[in-house]
């Protein structure tokens, strides 16, 4: 019996999918994706359905892949480098905003690097009180080379709105600053590259509250692996900080879950009174 497992990076609606199932010829895989994603937006489904990037079943059934994990010789094959075991050194002086700015646009440390197709290092007022860190640039930030500017970045600016900000206001960030391919979650190498730039960025801003949203984001900065539902329930420090730290939930969750948002507008309401 020939299975298929195959993971689908959907951040463009929020979540990871693994698809595993017996599979006959003619099988188009879009249509499992659509089944477990019943509560999500049919709009966005639809969207993903069509972006053509899903092989039919007859078209690889000679291998059945995992997407996600290809072989180090599968990766040989298709040109891709490969996947990096250790963090590789960055460079020393990330002092200032501008050799840390520098140092993104030209860090070639991983694979992230060679796809995307501009850095995105992070945007907003380097005096800010408030920064935001998010998981990573998706199609729009790719093209804009800013943070959260697709429809997340539009949420965003209405939930800071609802208290008050101005996104000029804040700095915006993300975990990595270049995006991950077909939105793929970054991996924890990518991310551990990545960091330094972050840290660098921190300590440049020292901002009085960190608002880390989504999963990526929570998991990276908190070093946990508790879902985002059971951090938001708790206040936190960068660790190796004094800096608060408010985890909530990333816009695209919002997006598909607004029965969230209410949950969301505690966690805002929290942050101002953090910010008084
Ligand atoms: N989602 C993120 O986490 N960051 C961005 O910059 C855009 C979307």
């Amino acid at each position: 019996m020939l299975t298929a497992r195959q993971k689908h990076c959907l951040r463009g609606i929020g979540i990871d999918v693994w698809t595993e199932r017996r599979l006959t010829s003619g099988d188009n895989l879009a249509e499992p994706v659509a089944d477990i994603l019943s509560a999500v937006d049919l709009e966005d489904i639809r969207r993903f359905a069509n972006a053509g990037d899903r092989p039919r079943f007859s078209e690889q059934i000679e291998q059945p892949t995992h997407l996600s994990q290809s072989s180090e010789s599968d990766r040989e094959k298709r040109g891709l480098s490969p996947i990096p075991e250790s963090v590789a050194p960055v460079p020393a002086k990330l002092d200032s905003w501008d050799s840390i700015i520098a140092s993104i646009h030209e860090c070639t440390a991983c694979e992230l690097a060679q796809n995307c197709s501009q850095k995105v290092p992070g945007a907003g007022n380097r005096q800010a009180d408030l920064l935001i860190v998010g998981e990573g640039p998706g199609h729009d930030e790719d093209i804009r080379g800013e943070p959260f500017v697709g429809r997340s970045g539009q949420l965003l600016d209405r939930m800071l709105a609802a208290i008050g900000i101005a996104r000029e206001q804040v700095y915006i960030t993300n975990i990595v600053k270049c995006r991950p391919p077909n939105n793929r979650d970054p991996r924890p190498l990518e991310a551990q590259q990545c960091r330094a730039f972050l840290e660098a960025q921190i300590e440049q801003l020292a901002p009085k509250v960190i608002l880390s949203v989504g999963r990526v984001s929570a998991h990276n900065l908190l070093a946990s692996n508790l879902p985002v539902g059971k951090l938001i329930q708790q206040m936190h420090r960068l660790p190796g900080t004094e800096i608060p730290l408010k985890v909530t939930y990333h816009p695209a969750y919002l997006l598909r879950n607004p029965s969230a948002k209410a949950i969301a507008w505690k966690d805002l309401k929290l942050l101002r009174k953090m910010l008084q």
